[in-house]
């Protein structure tokens, strides 16, 4: 096996490896760092983060630095504040025994000024957002016309955050002889042309096979209903009690919806986007490092820089648009020589997508059913038995137990067990005992009045609109979603009449869709809607009906009078309409 020694390692820098716990140097280490010790050339480095990447590009810089001269010799960019700070603070750390290395962060969102005092003192090192680096450069605060190295670290991710104009402004003020050192997860064309356009000849070293996720994740995926999203997630995290995990969502107002209602449900969750300020994100951070927070809902551009190692698991709780995005999201997980699982929620119409995601990774996904109810129950009852099991017992118990002993007195060995597991147990229980199980029935978003079951804990609502007011189930749904505020997914069994229609959300967006209707006109007519009376019909029954096309399912119709408000009245039939 090899050692960091044969790879040719300065003793400061062996110390630094041994006071740090690594063993043996990892896959991206053990290629890029002899390449890069032994000859000045461009390399192009195919690496997930969570590969020890960082060391691979950090021993061979700061062992080829000239340490005497407070010259900036090497640049590294990086895409976010957070991977910026945690480039830096590795360093640090690698550069411990080599006294008079200064590694200096150049970040957005930062005081400018402390930045440029840091770099006065002379920076060998200067690690940085591009954007910031950029507006440097233009105030004349740092100068990078002698570096001698530069990384482009998560490449990338650089690019999809569009920052390659300021990538190739930096570039044009470093001279042409440098090395540069390009680091990516994965390689889409734009890296491939931004290696072409600036690299000579670069040497290539691919961690795992092109494209890969990290091969110590596991992928699964877990067929459900469009408007069962929420409760699978609920589900997956019930499952398995430990979990310690990032779940990504689309849009930012996603990640903050999901945060609050799981909050709201009692898990420790947390949100993290952009929508939040840098203070609030740092919070969110900070006790997610600390495991303050299990479940932290993030989206993509926020949780770019999450430098945590143990994430046990990624939850796509919708998959992202582009298979690269997919690739950094479970990268997240299996980190560190680690190993970790990246679960997807799907609906059966995004199944292509999953193919798509096995031919990129060129791993294949296991299909996984939502544990049921029972399953969790169990899970959580052997969970809390070797959490009992293992728990350290506090002496200063010892004082209060004669107290104790009295108020259980009576209770034999097997009560007692059975009362003390019941404390917790009862509550997953009495959950899951009345709830349906997710992803056995193919429950369809269903949207065109299609059969189907209705989903345990959604609502039918009657509306005052239909076909005649220029509606169809689509543009209904449009008009509903835009005015609730509500994603599409959460309207669901939208069914237009003539001058009526249906559609269904879940019951906790009863409040909402009731006061947003109350007293609600378009062009001066009153829209109105109230819960459906009547239980909808499911199957043969829906379809009779629609042939039909005559009957309602409420008893009631609004109209207005001729003052403007509305009045009550009992339609006597059905028939009319
Ligand atoms: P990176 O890919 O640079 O983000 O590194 C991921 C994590 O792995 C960091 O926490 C490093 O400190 C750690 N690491 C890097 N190299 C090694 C190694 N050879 N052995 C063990 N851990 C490592």
């Amino acid at each position: 096996m090899t050692t960091f020694e044969d790879l040719g390692l300065t003793m400061s820098l062996l110390s630094a490896i041994s006071d740090l716990g690594f063993e043996s140097p990892s896959e991206v280490q053990e290629k890029a760092i002899p390449i890069l010790l032994g000859e000045e050339t461009d390399l192009v480095a195919l690496a997930q983060t969570g590969t020890g990447k960082t060391a691979a590009f950090g021993f061979p810089l700061l062992q080829k630095i000239d340490i005497e001269s407070r010259t900036t010799q090497g640049l590294i960019l990086s895409p976010t504040r957070e991977l910026c700070l945690q480039i830096t603070s590795e360093m640090q750390l690698y550069s411990k025994y080599e006294k008079g290395v200064n590694t200096v962060a150049i970040y957005g969102g930062a005081s400018i000024t402390e930045q440029a005092k840091q770099i006065k003192k002379g920076a060998q090192l200067i690690v940085a957002t591009p954007g910031r680096m950029k507006d440097m450069i233009r105030r004349g605060i740092v100068d990078i016309s002698k570096i001698e190295y530069c990384v482009l670290d998560e490449a990338d991710e650089m690019l999809n955050m569009g920052f390659y104009e300021d990538i190739k402004d930096i570039l044009s003020n470093t001279p042409k002889d440098k090395s540069t050192w390009l680091f990516s997860a994965t390689m889409p064309k734009e890296v491939a042309q931004i290696a072409k356009k600036f690299m000579h000849h670069p040497k290539e070293i691919t961690v795992g096979a092109k494209n890969a996720g990290a091969v110590t994740v596991q992928h699964e995926y877990y067929i459900v209903g469009g408007r069962d999203r929420y409760a699978a997630l609920k589900r997956l995290a019930d499952a398995n009690p430990g979990i310690f995990s990032v779940v990504f969502c689309r849009t930012k107002r996603d990640t903050q919806r999901i945060a609050e209602k799981l909050i709201e449900d009692g898990y420790n969750a947390g949100a993290l986007h952009g929508d939040l300020s840098q203070n609030q994100r740092d919070l969110a951070m900070n006790a997610f490092r600390k495991k303050q927070i299990q479940l932290l809902v993030a989206t993509d551009v926020a949780a770019r820089g999450i430098d945590v190692d143990d994430i046990t698991h990624v939850i796509n709780y919708q998959l992202p648009d582009e298979i690269e995005t997919y690739t950094h999201r479970s990268g997240r997980t299996g980190r560190a020589g680690k190993s970790g699982i990246s679960m997807v929620i799907v609906t059966r119409s995004e199944l292509r997508k999953i193919r798509a995601i096995e031919k990129k990774i060129q791993q294949k996904f296991l299909e996984k059913k939502i544990p049921t109810g029972i399953e969790i129950c169990e899970i959580q009852l052997y969970h809390l038995a070797s959490k009992i099991r293992d728990t350290e017992v506090n002496s200063k118990i010892d004082d209060y137990l004669p107290a104790i002993y009295d108020v259980l007195e009576g209770l034999d060995r097997d009560a007692l067990i059975k009362k003390m597991v019941s404390v917790e147990f009862t509550r997953f229980y009495n959950y899951y005992s009345t709830s349906r199980d997710l992803g056995t029935e193919i429950t369809t978003s269903g949207d065109s009045g299609s059969s189907g079951n209705v989903s345990e804990g959604s609502v039918r609502y009657f509306i005052n609109i239909g076909e005649r007011d220029g509606y169809d189930w689509m543009s209904l749904k449009d008009f509903l979603r835009d005015t609730l505020g509500l994603e599409k997914e959460d309207i669901f069994r939208v069914d237009t009449k003539d001058s009526f229609s249906f559609f269904n959300t879940d019951a906790n967006f009863t409040p909402l869709v009731l006061e947003t209707f109350n007293d609600f006109k378009v062009d001066g007519r009153f829209v109105n809607v109230e819960i459906s009376k009547k239980p909808e019909r499911s199957g043969k029954g829906r379809r009779r009906e629609k042939k039909k096309g005559r009957r309602r399912e409420g008893n009631t119709n609004y109209s207005k009078t001729d003052s403007g408000s509305r009045k009550r009245k009992k339609r006597r039939n059905p028939g009319f309409f």
